[in-house]
């Protein structure tokens, strides 16, 4: 028989039957075998298929062939394959569907004798996948080299997500085979991904939006489950409308939205769910199905944007399954006293918002270790390790994770013994800590007596305790755009004055450079009105932001002066490209600065005025910036950002380029070869230079003041303590004028063999 995607002279559709028949099946009075033995012959007469077996994945990740037609039937349970192994392990282990009509000249084709296999020319396999899990594989091979149509695809599809479905809710299996699977659906696992922030976090799965209740799959009455459908479409709706016209949103959020708005009243979405209902479903496992058919028609979407809205897509079908279960939407999450966040993105702002006390740590889908919300987290010390969308999936709510900020590692569900060794790594951590607050006093000195400076970049009060601790000679970077984002609007010139003057405070005398806020680009406020910008990063930000709007720098400049009443006041402008942005900035603190004057009220008793050198054109030019401000300061990670030519904020191009490739570093080289000729003070306040080879790196190149991470402080101050500048600085000379690519490998093995602690 052939499939028939069209419709039935019922007017039902072809899937919508083979759901019904199926759902009978699962519901009759049978054991497990029976069964699934109806499952394969109902599937294999609605799609043209010459066999349709079903294999399950076993604790030990062998796939066992559970039911069959088509198939000698003695090959039940007796065929085995290893992950990976033949078409159906490669279908397993690839996690995606695999078809083809060759099936016999693929690589991963391999001949079973004696099961009525030959000669099977074509090939349909779909993974069973539960919560990011592969449960097992359906497979509906032919005899007949014969092509698939995408209503036949899309009918397996619907067929694997019931199967997956039913296989977990235990509709399906006996009780034992069951506990096997559920036990699989709960293995540890790890995932590799990016280190974002450093640190050790072990807590409990929080996700930023709340997941969706368990359910039935299949429904006892079809008009109940369209009147359900229909009451949370319906409060979906009000609740999406009411969160777009939150007059706070702003950049990609509301993107977000109303990407989320246009599905949520797309009227082929409505139909579709009615659809699954109709075949005999449960509302929320319409839901599932119709998103499970969403996510395999877009995966293979060539346009990215399409490709990117299966995220926003399952987003909404969990609102959706959370309507229908009657839950509160937008109420804020409540924390448990470990928590540890899971979301696809989340910007600097957002972080803010959760309790610090309560948030352990944070996983993300996408982002950088040069990320503003990766630089915020270093603030409060929150590990993050981003670009693990896979770990993602497979967390359920309240699952124990580690995040290890400190090899960029996510373990889900860990063992004992994998806890105990983390808890141990934690301590020791903590402890190392100690130590380097015990060296706090010591000074930094290279072993042939060359004085570094050690900075620290903050932008919380709370950062400001890591200054005594660290033994930071001052803060070398001060984000002051972080107080602009944590509000539901602009901070009053009064209250700046304020916060500046208990930062001046709490620094207890040592320097504080103020970096006016760098707005713009990722760092949007929720109360600035979102711009359409191609590349925001290249875009309206930084100093070209603060001279078109002096709204925005003017009150800044007037609370920072007030602020240094009777000190000396250090502020520096972000992303300067041309000397006339500094001219610029220089014309509006002259005339803040006269302003105060004229009303007699007290001066800083010295003003020093830098610029930020973080694009490449401030490097080719450093000497006319520098003939007009007191000090510079390089902003690597926007300096790297645009040398590279890659995406700070996007994990797949930061993971391409290493900061230490000799190019980059002999253009940090230049830069200080220039300000040298000058005389112009120069210091580096990137985060690259929290791993301590990079910072080894500036050192070698002629750097002596650095700005980094409070918690690298530390370790960067006993390097120094343990190293020889004129030894690296020839090697350095040397290896810059001989490697082609990253110095890292040649670098870490110098230090090491010069007994330098790192
Ligand atoms: C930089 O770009 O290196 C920098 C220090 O500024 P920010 O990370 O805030 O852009
Ligand atoms: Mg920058």
């Amino acid at each position: 028989m052939t499939y028939d995607g069209g419709r039935t002279p019922h007017g039902e559709s072809g899937i919508t039957v083979l759901l019904r028949r199926m759902r009978d099946a699962v519901a009759r009075e049978a054991n497990a075998q029976e069964r699934l033995d109806d499952l394969t012959r109902i599937i294999a007469t609605h799609v043209v298929a010459d066999v349709c077996s079903i294999y399950l994945r076993r604790a030990d990740d062998v796939l066992e062939l559970y039911s069959t037609e088509g198939l000698n039937r003695d090959a039940i349970h007796a065929i085995q394959m290893q992950w990976g192994e033949g078409l159906v392990g490669a279908v397993a282990k690839s996690r995606a569907p695999l078809v083809t009509d060759a099936a016999q000249d693929h690589p991963a084709f391999k001949y079973f004798p004696n099961i009525g296999e030959d000669p099977l020319q074509s090939f349909m396999g779909v993974p069973l996948i539960r919560s990011g899990r592969v449960l097992g594989v359906l497979v509906v091979p032919n005899r007949a080299r014969r092509q698939y149509t995408p209503e036949e695809i899309e009918a397996v599809l619907a067929v694997a997500t019931l199967l997956a479905e039913t296989t977990a809710s235990g509709e399906l299996l006996d009780a034992a085979d069951t506990e096997v699977v559920d036990e699989m659906l709960h293995q540890p696992v790890r995932f590799r991904g990016g280190a974002m922030a450093p640190g050790i976090a072990i807590g409990k799965a929080v996700f930023r939006e709340a997941p969706a209740p368990k359910h039935l799959v299949f429904a006892r009455d079809a008009a109940t489950e369209t009147a359900r459908l229909e009451e949370g479409l319906d409060r979906l709706r009000k609740s999406v409308d009411a969160m777009v016209s939150d007059d706070f949103l702003a950049g990609e959020t509301r993107e977000i939205l109303e990407a989320y708005r246009l599905f949520a009243y797309d009227r082929g979405w409505k139909e579709r769910l009615r659809a699954a209902v109709m075949s005999g479903l449960t509302a929320e496992a319409a839901v599932e199905r119709v998103q499970a058919e969403n996510r395999a028609r877009l995966a293979n979407a060539r346009d990215r944007y399409l490709r990117e809205r299966i995220d926003d897509l399952d987003d909404l079908s969990n609102r959706l399954l959370r309507c229908l279960a009657g839950e509160t939407l937008d109420a804020p999450r409540d924390l448990p006293d470990d928590a540890i966040i899971l979301a696809r993105f989340m910007g600097p702002a957002e972080l803010l918002e959760y309790d610090r006390l309560k948030l352990k740590g944070v996983v993300l889908a996408d982002g950088s270790d040069t990320s503003h919300v990766a630089v915020v987290a270093r603030a409060l010390d929150v590990p993050v390790v981003a670009g693990v969308a896979e770990a993602i999936e497979q967390a359920e709510e309240g699952e124990e994770i580690i995040v290890d900020g400190e090899e960029g590692l996510i373990h889900i569900r860990p063992t004992a013994e994998v806890l105990r060794g983390y808890a141990e790594k934690r301590d020791l951590r903590s402890e190392r800590q100690a130590a380097y607050a015990r060296e706090a006093d010591l000074p930094t000195v290279t072993r042939d007596g060359v004085e570094v400076e050690a900075f620290m970049n903050a932008g919380l009060a709370i950062d400001m305790q890591n200054l005594a601790a660290t033994g930071a000679a001052g803060v070398g970077l001060f984000r002051t755009e972080l107080q602009f984002l944590i509000g539901r609007g602009l901070p009053k010139a009064s209250e700046q004055e304020k916060f500046y003057g208990e930062i001046l405070e709490l620094a207890g005398g040592k320097p504080v450079v103020f970096r006016t806020a760098d707005l713009g680009s990722d760092k949007s406020a929720a109360y600035m009105k979102p711009r359409e910008e191609a590349n925001p990063a290249m875009g309206w930000r930084g100093v070209r932001m603060a001279v078109d709007r002096p709204g925005y720098l003017r009150p800044q400049l007037r609370a920072l002066i007030a602020a240094s009443a009777g000190s000396t006041l250090r502020v520096m402008a972000p992303m300067v490209t041309l000397a006339s942005e500094v001219e610029a900035v220089r014309a509006l603190f002259d005339q803040e600065m006269q302003y105060a004057r004229d009303r007699g009220k007290p001066l800083p008793s010295a003003v020093e005025i830098g610029a930020m050198v973080e694009t490449p054109a401030a490097v080719w030019r450093l000497e006319e910036i520098a003939a007009r401000v007191d000090f510079m300061s390089i902003g690597g990670n926007d300096l790297a950002q645009f040398y590279f030519a890659a995406d700070r904020e996007t994990a797949l191009t930061q993971t391409r380029f290493d900061p230490l490739e000799a190019g980059f570093v002999s253009f940090l080289k230049l830069s200080v070869d220039k300000a040298k000729a000058v005389g112009a003070p120069l210091s580096y306040c990137g985060e690259q230079a929290a791993d301590p080879l990079f910072a080894a790196a500036l050192l070698g190149v002629g750097m002596r003041r650095l700005s980094i991470s409070a918690t690298a402080v530390g370790p960067f101050r006993r390097l120094v303590r343990t190293l020889n500048t004129a030894e690296l600085g020839a090697w350095m000379d040397d290896a810059l004028a001989n490697t082609v690519g990253s110095l890292r490998p040649g670098l870490d093995k110098f230090l090491r063999s010069k007994g330098v602690d790192y």
